[in-house]
């Protein structure tokens, strides 16, 4: 049953890429990574034991092109591919081609991500179990007829998701019947442009809700244990900016039944590998359940922390068919530690995403501070991949020392050259219901209106940092640039001219 995995192929790209490669190092592992146009000045190439070029920079090209990665993994000599979050993580189809190529998938089984990685599929599995679902339809709607019933059933406020979606695409709020039709087929050219898939379903709206998530790995020997939960409820446009783990919005039943009801729907499944169970908290207080993510999330690092384990180290180990490193009563939690995203983004207008040239970033260090990132002096934010610059994770034995390292750190960031959403994050750290614990998803619908903070222009913030980045260009015999980077436009021409 035990499989020798010695080189591993990552099949992503960014931040994701080098945590999961400094995982590999460490256990002595090989690693190749694969990269776009776009990429081929990486930090993961560097940190690669080697890198193999696949295509020209739109992710479809590059990143999704399924025969050129199983090529390169056979040419490489991988014995495993590791496909972290995004791109083809959720593939069950992918996982079925690389299983035919006679390499390891380094996550769950592909019956298993049809079984809960299809938000439809997995909700009915969760009726099956007797955990509460968030009311609405499992199928989607055949017929807008179809829809009006079903709104009518739930009663509105509704909101339309897309089965296989992901990252809010597709999703919509309808308030009345009269807006149904028109949103519905919105959202299902949304979906089937986003994910191939038009299938939308329908859902009643939670009014103020807060996501909680429970982080669960199982091995292939039937042992399924939770990591416990993390609060992911500052969101904008439906997607996480800052997450926290413990949530201070449940209490110790409720935090062991969700654990309890996250195992049994990955053991439920046969589930192995690492993955994430959603819950929706309304505001009495009932959670229901949302969806199964069947990968690596983005904000794994926060229960890393509060565990001591590392989770990437877990799946490698699993997908070699070994026995979890750790039984539930061996798993301790610790302290409090919270994870913020830093976007190149125009926070104070819409939260656009930014594009241009970073001419200077210097990472805040120091006691309970971890930074995970792939940007470095000179990285371009281009418009193919996500516009995250990094994730700053910061660890206390209180919430409140977690908080106040974290502060520390996103104020001592120098970021120039793009405008990120650093002010915006500062100021949610500073708000009184954020540091009281008391809020939901709509924390920044209900406070956030433009001009709240001010961005500085270009994502200049310290002094420090402008003469660093002065310095810095003057060395490349770009001083002229320079004085011109203040202006947003100029960043994101340069991005369209290096397009
Ligand atoms: P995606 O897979 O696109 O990320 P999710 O199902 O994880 O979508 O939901 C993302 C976010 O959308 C949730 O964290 C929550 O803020 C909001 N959301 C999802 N379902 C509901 C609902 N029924 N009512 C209110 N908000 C919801």
């Amino acid at each position: 049953m035990k499989k020798i995995i010695r080189k591993i192929l990552i099949a992503n790209r960014g931040e994701i890429a080098v945590r999961v490669m400094r995982t590999c190092r460490t256990m002595g592992i090989a690693t190749v990574a694969v990269y776009s146009d776009w990429d081929k000045r990486s930090p993961h190439l560097r940190i690669a034991g080697e890198s193999h070029y696949l295509g020209p920079s739109p992710a479809r090209e590059s990143y999704l092109n399924v025969d050129k990665i199983l090529e390169i993994a056979r040419t490489s000599g991988a014995d495993a591919i590791h496909p972290c979050y995004g791109f083809l993580s959720e593939n069950p189809s992918f996982v079925e081609r690389v299983e035919k190529e006679g390499l390891i998938f380094i996550g769950p089984s592909a019956a298993a991500i049809r079984k809960l990685g299809d938000k439809t599929s997995a909700k009915e599995i969760a009726r099956t179990l007797g955990v509460p679902v968030v009311p609405g339809t499992v199928k989607a709607p055949s017929s807008p007829e179809e829809a009006r019933s079903v709104g009518k059933s739930i009663g509105y406020p509704v909101l339309l998701k897309a089965a296989a979606g992901g990252g809010g695409k597709g999703m919509r709020i309808v308030r009345e019947e009269k807006d149904l039709a028109g949103a519905l087929s919105l959202s299902m050219s949304e979906a089937k442009s986003s994910f191939s898939d038009g299938r939308v379903y329908m859902e009643k709206y939670i009014e103020d809700p807060r996501h909680i998530e429970v982080q669960v790995i199982a091995d292939a020997h039937g042992a399924v244990v939770h990591l416990g939960e993390r609060e992911c409820s500052i969101q904008r446009r439906y997607q996480k900016i800052i997450e926290e783990s413990p949530s201070e919005a449940i209490d110790e039943k409720l935090r062991r039944s969700l654990a309890e009801s996250a195992v049994r729907l990955a053991g439920y499944a046969g589930y192995t590998g690492a993955g994430t169970v959603e819950f929706i908290l309304d505001r009495e207080g009932n959670a229901y359940f949302m969806e199964v993510n069947t990968r690596l999330q983005v904000e794994h690092p926060v229960t890393e922390w509060r565990t001591g384990i590392d989770i990437v180290r877990e799946q490698i180990r699993i997908a070699a068919g070994e026995r979890l490193s750790r039984t539930q009563p061996e798993i301790t939690f610790s302290g409090h530690a919270i994870e913020c995203r830093i976007y190149a983004e125009d926070s104070a207008n819409g939260f656009l995403p930014y594009t241009g040239r970073i001419e200077h970033i210097a990472h805040p260090a120091g006691p309970g501070v971890r930074i995970d990132t792939a940007i470095e002096n000179g990285s371009d934010i281009g418009p193919y991949y996500d516009p995250m610059i990094s994730k700053v994770i910061s660890f206390g034995r209180s919430r409140p020392e977690a908080l106040a390292r974290m502060k520390e750190s996103l104020r001592a960031y120098e970021i120039y050259g793009v405008k990120t959403n650093l002010d915006l994050l500062l100021w949610i750290l500073d708000d009184p219901d954020f540091i009281a614990g008391n809020f939901d998803t709509n924390f920044l619908g209900r406070k956030y209106r433009p001009g709240l903070f001010t961005d500085p222009p270009a994502g200049i913030r310290t002094l420090a940092g402008l003469v660093a980045a002065a310095l810095h260009l003057a060395g490349e015999g770009r001083f002229e640039q320079a004085t011109d980077g203040c202006d947003p436009s100029w960043t994101s021409q340069r991005a369209e001219e290096m397009r």
